[in-house]
């Protein structure tokens, strides 16, 4: 797994800017990948990642809660990285930023043995949805064969979490501003007194003790507003994480409730999807035609996000249920970056979402948007450009096996 990991993070480094592929993702990712690129170049912009080695813990380790329904298994890699983001239009930068990070992405494999040959997979040649079975003995659609190691396992999601370990960097240009400014008022005293006494003057014993007392302090002065200035950054910026942390409680009681319906809430696994999704909707340009959007169209503002950083907390609000479908209501912590007339501007956003999800029916873990199999007749397709089934007609419900986005603002 560390491989996938290190592969997953060396393609995204060019996933925005270039069009390279990535092997190391499934379909659904590719698509949410390509919604984001899709935004950026219609604005005429060019955005760049970059991850190199930073951060706690930079080898990143598997977490050890797995996600299994006996033929597949999700598990979470989590590790550290150093991450830059380049907003360019025109050539010119409108917008950088450098931070470590935290990287959770979620693997999905195959367990050794299990009867999935009759599974559908998206060819990764061609794109067409095909069983797993003819897939290895060579695709229906365009005849390449594949060995099992080539289609799991696979990174299904992945988000971007601070990573508080360069926190005190950051306050490093402050540092140097203090002492620079020190040292210019020191030296200006030094000057002033040299040329005073140069020029005739008599000391007397009280001026020179008023002089040196005055100059203590005119050097002190900026190591105390640098030092403030650090106090109130660092004050604010725990506050702002204690915010976040308390929206855990909220958790316990979501999973509860879930409980109730016997469904299962594993909060990495449910935050990524989460987040994945929302984002997708997003840079979508028609939110309307995607499968697990049923909402209107989206506020204007929304058309300008070119990049959303989650803040790692979601916050569960309310959980009702009419009749067999259970609606949530979630705020998502994020950090957005928009462009608008050549001007980027970065800012805090909580995205109030509903979602809603059938809990007479399980939560199916291998749910695709772009292998979707209808119940009508059983046949599968890309649900990202269909909304009915294109062999019976038959309209789908992405609610029956997975959570379905109702509104976003
Ligand atoms: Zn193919
Ligand atoms: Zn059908």
């Amino acid at each position: 797994m560390a491989t996938i990991r290190d592969q997953f993070l060396s393609e995204m480094c060019d996933a925005l800017s270039t069009d390279r592929k990535l092997n190391s993702c499934d379909r659904d990712m590719q698509f949410f990948i390509e919604m984001q690129k899709k935004r950026v170049r219609d604005k005429g912009l060019w955005l760049d990642y970059d991850f190199t080695r930073g951060g706690t813990d930079s080898r990143g380790k598997e977490m050890p809660n797995v996600w299994e329904d006996g033929y597949y298994f999700a598990k979470m890699w989590m590790g550290s990285a150093s991450y830059r983001l380049v907003l360019k239009k025109d050539g010119k930068v409108i917008y950088k930023k450098r931070k470590n990070v935290n990287v959770p992405i979620i693997v999905m494999d195959a367990i050794k043995g299990a009867p999935i040959g009759d599974d559908i997979y998206v060819c990764p040649n061609c794109a067409h949805p095909a069983k797993i079975k003819d897939l290895t003995q060579g695709c229906p659609y365009c005849d390449t064969k594949f060995k099992m190691d080539e289609l799991y396992p696979k990174v299904t999601n992945f988000n971007m979490v601070r990573d508080y370990s360069d926190v005190l960097w950051d306050l490093v240009p402050w540092l140097i501003f203090g002492i620079l400014a020190g040292v210019v008022a020191a030296v200006t005293l030094v000057v002033v007194m040299v040329c005073w006494l140069a020029s005739g003057h008599q000391a007397s014993d009280m001026a020179v003790a008023m002089f040196i007392s005055a100059a203590r302090l005119v050097v002190a002065l900026p190591f105390i507003i640098v030092f403030g200035v650090f106090m109130v950054g660092f004050a604010v910026e725990m506050i702002k994480t204690v915010i976040l942390l308390v929206t855990f409680s909220s958790h316990k009681y979501f999973e509860m409730e879930m409980k109730k319906y016997g469904q299962e809430y594993m909060s990495h696994f449910f935050m990524s999807k989460l987040v994945s999704k929302l984002k997708t909707v997003i840079f979508c340009d028609e939110p309307g035609e995607l499968p697990f959007y049923t909402g209107g169209p989206l506020p204007a503002e929304m058309k300008d996000i070119v990049d959303i950083f989650f803040r790692g907390a979601v916050d569960y609000k309310k959980v009702f249920l009419e009749g067999n479908i259970a609606h949530v209501d979630a705020d998502v912590y994020t950090e957005i970056v928009s462009e608008k007339n050549g001007r980027a501007k970065k800012r805090e956003r909580i995205f109030h979402v509903r979602m809603m999800k059938n809990v007479d029916r399980p939560l199916k873990m291998t749910f695709s948007v772009t292998k979707f199999m209808c119940e009508g007749c059983g046949a599968s397709f890309d649900a990202t450009k269909n909304k009915h089934c294109p062999f019976c007609g038959s309209e789908y419900k992405v609610e029956n096996e997975d959570w379905v986005i109702e509104s976003i603002a």
